[in-house]
């Protein structure tokens, strides 16, 4: 049986130790640091997702503000409200909630954003700069898997890493992350989507394999090389009776099928979910104290 990657254990691990250095930061005379949310709209999962972003703030001693704007809001005048963000120098990070509403185009959004503010990694110069090697803000999600594999010490270099989507926000930068020289890192990977070949066959020659497609249960046991190493990012809601919500969350991966074959394994929820917010708040530290773009 596969030992499971304790992602909520990591994150609460993760969290102690931020909380703590912001401590000594205020305590020492710094401000603490400043994450700003814009929230377009009122979709229900994007309400959660910045609420959860906003109480993990306060539980880490951070400020935060959330900037909310009606879904009518002209582009021209979300691309000034950013501006504003950015030449507020008390604000250290700025996160645009996606999705956003269809006549406001996102990518002119996250270039809006100065790179130094870009806590979720997303402007075109932070993932230039990532795929250089050059310090930059990495997006949240690969940058927790990367947490949970250096937490629990397994081995990349020399190993083959099947990355399953191609995501701007998942598996493209899960893929440039991986291959890095890097002690977390040096994989030879394969990056595979919706129209590669034989997906099954390449992900069974997988040491590691990141699935970050979006259909619930989609990699079972036949995908999996034993003794594998399998990180689940996939998080979808799927209707279950059984459940006073009404629903359960699912990953991409079926683990009854394939816990037993591999070596790792990330649950779904508890595994790489935990650590996303987590990255957030370390970037968020990280553009507070300088450390990727100096301060003015
Ligand atoms: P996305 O933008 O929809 O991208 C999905 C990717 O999967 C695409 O590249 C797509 O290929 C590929 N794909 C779709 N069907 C496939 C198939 N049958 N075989 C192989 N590849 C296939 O999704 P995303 O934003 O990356 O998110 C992926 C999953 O991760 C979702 O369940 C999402 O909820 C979850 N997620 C979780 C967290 C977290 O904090 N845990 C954070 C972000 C995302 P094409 O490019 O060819 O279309």
């Amino acid at each position: 049986m596969s030992q499971i990657i304790d992602g909520k254990m990591v994150a609460e691990t993760m969290k102690i130790a931020i909380g703590e250095e912001v401590k000594q930061m205020v305590a020492a005379g710094q401000k603490a640091p400043h994450l700003v949310a814009i929230l377009v709209g009122n979709n229900g999962a994007s309400e959660t997702y910045v609420a959860n972003k906003v109480k993990s703030c306060e539980e880490l001693g951070f400020a935060s503000t959330l900037l909310r704007f009606d879904p009518t809001i002209s582009e021209s005048d979300l691309l000034a409200e950013v501006q504003k963000v950015n030449d507020n120098p008390d604000m250290d990070g700025l996160i645009v909630q996606l999705p956003l509403p269809a006549h406001i185009n996102p990518d002119k959004v996250m270039e809006t954003i100065h790179p130094s503010k870009d806590v979720d990694g997303f402007h075109p110069i932070n993932i230039g700069r990532m795929a250089k090697g050059l310090p930059a803000y990495i997006s949240a999600t690969p940058q927790g898997v990367l947490d949970l594999l250096a937490y629990y010490k397994i081995e990349t270099t020399g190993k083959h890493c099947v990355v399953v989507g191609r995501s701007q926000i998942v598996g493209l930068p899960m893929s440039i992350l991986m291959q890095r020289n890097h002690p977390v890192g040096n994989c030879t990977v394969t990056l595979t989507h919706s129209r590669t070949l034989n997906l099954e066959e390449i992900c069974s020659q997988g040491d590691i394999v990141i699935a970050a497609l979006g259909i619930p249960e989609f990699i079972k046991a036949s995908h999996i090389k034993p003794g594998a190493v399998v990180i689940d990012v996939g998080l979808t809601r799927v209707e279950d009776a059984t459940k006073k919500s009404g629903f359960a969350l699912k990953g991409d991966v079926d683990f009854d099928d394939v816990a037993p074959k591999c070596s790792y394994i990330t649950p779904v929820p508890k595994g790489v979910g935990p650590m996303t917010i987590v990255s957030l708040m370390k970037n968020t530290l990280l553009a507070a104290k300088g450390v990727i773009y100096p301060k003015n």
